[in-house]
């Protein structure tokens, strides 16, 4: 009989998070859910915690937490509140593996506390290996954990790299859906509403990623995460658009052969891969048939179009604070086209326009990165604010 697996779920009230809550939920014989955390969705957090009674069950917002207090009250669950508490409880002994699902910047502090305390960590939250890519990796290393991707392109590269060494990487090819407006013109992404944007044409997924998806940012900041995951040179890293979502990513090794990994897009296979790594274990997944999908097709992304694309690989290029930088911009942006305050295409301007502005340090410490966030935030919104009414539509 296998040892159960505790589990901390970082954002389990999301697209990610909930998805691994299935993958616990089907497999109770492998993995617990161990510690449960939301923002606000308290409602949600309570139904989870009432099925799966964790050790602990974390709300960051605080006003929410008499709410989930008084409502697990007669279970032996402790709840807490505020984003300190889950820096704080991922280092618990009994947790085996950290899941970072939340969204953004925030997942850069819990993430290095469970480093530190050795945890391995499952890594769906992109933007910190984005932040802080150096830094992550160097503690990783000191601390001898792994980090396992969840991200489905990341997956599929590390399935391909079981039992091959890094050094015979050649190049690895990021596959990229092309999202909502694939094909489009300027003209069009001028007039796209949030409503267009986030209809994902093969992912259901947060309203954060889902805007990065249609702007090619999420492929951006794919790139960076995987420089750091991979430990590859910015021009060994391409992007490909294939828009059947079937082929997750591939690596092309030194001797010319490629290595693709394959499968109908559902995040629960690579989120069950990260947690039972270096094992696979039996689903009932819907399967691949290739008489389903006769032509696989592959195009170049339009990068004069999504202009996100190449001032990601631009900020990785700089390296030092610009990857930062970028994130925290796109974070302010994305807010801005989520509450209707900036058109589509103003986006990528308020990035080009934090990367300029924004003070650049090339080899920044943990403290400037925190900076770099709060001063990039502040810039970015100013910046939004101060728009002319042309950009401040939709
Ligand atoms: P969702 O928006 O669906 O969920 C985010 C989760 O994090 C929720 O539980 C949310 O709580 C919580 N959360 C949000 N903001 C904060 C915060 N400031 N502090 C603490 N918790 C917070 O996002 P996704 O699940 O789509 O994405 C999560 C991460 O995974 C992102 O980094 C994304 O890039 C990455 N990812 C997602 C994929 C997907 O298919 N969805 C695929 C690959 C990567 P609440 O519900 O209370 O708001
Ligand atoms: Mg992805």
């Amino acid at each position: 009989m296998p040892q159960i697996k505790n589990i901390a779920i970082l954002g389990s009230t999301g697209s990610i998070g909930t998805q691994t809550i299935d993958v616990i939920r089907w497999n109770s014989n492998l993995f617990r859910a161990f510690m449960l955390t939301a923002h606000s969705n308290a409602d949600l957090l309570i139904t989870q915690a009432i099925e799966f009674v964790p050790e602990y069950a974390i709300i960051c917002d605080q006003s929410k937490y008499q709410q989930v207090k008084e409502a697990l009250a007669h279970l032996p669950i402790q709840v807490l509140a505020g984003h300190q508490a889950i820096i704080d409880t991922v280092t618990h002994p009994d947790i085996a593996v950290v899941l970072t699902a939340m969204v953004g910047f925030a997942g850069l502090e819990p993430t290095i506390s469970a480093i530190k305390a050795g945890k391995n960590i499952a890594l769906a939250n992109k933007e910190t290996l984005v932040v802080a890519g150096d830094i992550i990796t160097a503690l990783a290393k000191q601390h001898g954990i792994s980090i396992l991707p969840v991200d489905s392109e990341h997956s599929a590269i590390f399935q391909c790299l079981v039992g091959e060494e890094y050094k015979a990487i050649e190049k690895l090819i990021i596959t990229a859906s092309g999202g909502p407006f694939r094909g489009r013109s300027l003209d069009f992404l001028a007039n796209v509403t949030r409503e267009d944007a986030l209809k994902h044409p093969n992912w259901v997924m947060g309203a954060k990623i889902t805007i990065d998806s249609a702007s090619l940012m999420n492929k951006g900041l794919e790139v960076i995460e995987a420089k750091w995951l991979f430990d590859v040179e910015v021009d060994q890293i391409e992007v490909i658009v294939h828009p059947q979502s079937i082929i997750h990513s591939l690596v092309q090794f030194r001797d010319g052969s490629i290595k693709a990994q394959l499968g109908l897009p559902d995040m629960k296979l690579p989120i069950q891969y990260a947690l039972t790594y270096p094992e696979r274990i039996q689903t009932n997944f819907k399967r691949f048939s290739f008489m389903d999908y006769p032509n696989l097709t592959f195009e170049k992304p339009d990068t004069d179009t999504f202009r996100n694309l190449s001032l990601a690989y631009a900020a990785l290029r700089q390296g030092g604070n610009m990857p930062c930088i970028i994130n925290a911009a796109n974070e302010v942006a994305v807010a801005g086209f989520l509450n209707r305050k900036i058109g589509f295409l103003t986006m990528s301007s308020v990035i080009e326009e934090c990367m300029q502005q924004i003070n650049f340090i090339a080899s920044p410490t943990l403290a400037d990165y925190l900076n770099t966030d709060k001063e990039t935030r502040i810039f970015a919104q100013n910046y939004i604010e101060q728009l002319p009414s042309k950009a401040l539509q939709f």
